[in-house]
């Protein structure tokens, strides 16, 4: 069902009767146009609006979620939901664009390309500097991301002291 039909249905108005009988008798009122369940305003005409305090029940709405509003009120109302929305979609935003910020880095020297093929995930060993700090041995496996850019997977990074170590242990050993 649409919002739209639903506002149509016996249900709905069945509510909205409710809401103003709620309204009338919280204030003792016998206004037939019903009173504004908030600063308590009694129209001459038919203008007060049922305003759902929160769409989470929609369609399934509790009394409590309803509350019958004039139109300064329920203007004000909306006012502030729509700055609630925009902070949210603020907060939002600001963490998917922190979690999409790519690690920075620059390869400072390719030193050279453990796999053969090139295309798909390989291996390198470079002279990388993460983040703008001093570049470093990195040996890495690599793949391309979605817009088919090199993208660094799982590796490791080693100071020059620890390659030293790292070519000695190679040279002191058999590979078969
Ligand atoms: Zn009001």
């Amino acid at each position: 069902m649409t919002y739209k039909k639903y506002l149509q249905s016996k249900k709905w108005q069945g509510k909205r009767i409710k809401v103003f009988d709620r309204a009338k008798s919280n204030a003792n009122s016998s206004n037939k146009y019903g009173i504004c369940e908030r600063c308590g305003y009694e129209p001459k005409r038919n203008c007060l609006q049922v305003h759902h305090k929160t769409y989470i029940h929609l369609f399934n709405e509790p009394l409590e979620d309803l509350e019958l509003l004039c139109p300064n009120c329920h203007k004000e109302e909306t006012k502030k939901q729509r700055a609630e929305h925009k902070e949210f979609e603020l907060k939002e935003r600001i963490i998917k664009s922190m979690q999409k910020r790519k690690i920075e880095y620059e390869i400072t020297e390719r030193i050279g390309n453990l796999s053969d093929n090139d295309n798909q995930v390989h291996k390198e060993l470079n002279l990388i500097s993460w983040n703008k700090s001093a570049a470093v041995f990195d040996l890495r496996s690599w793949g391309k991301d979605a817009d088919g850019n090199r993208k660094p997977l799982k590796g490791l990074t080693l100071s020059a002291d620890e390659v030293e170590i790292l070519r000695e242990l190679l040279n002191s050993i058999e590979i078969a």
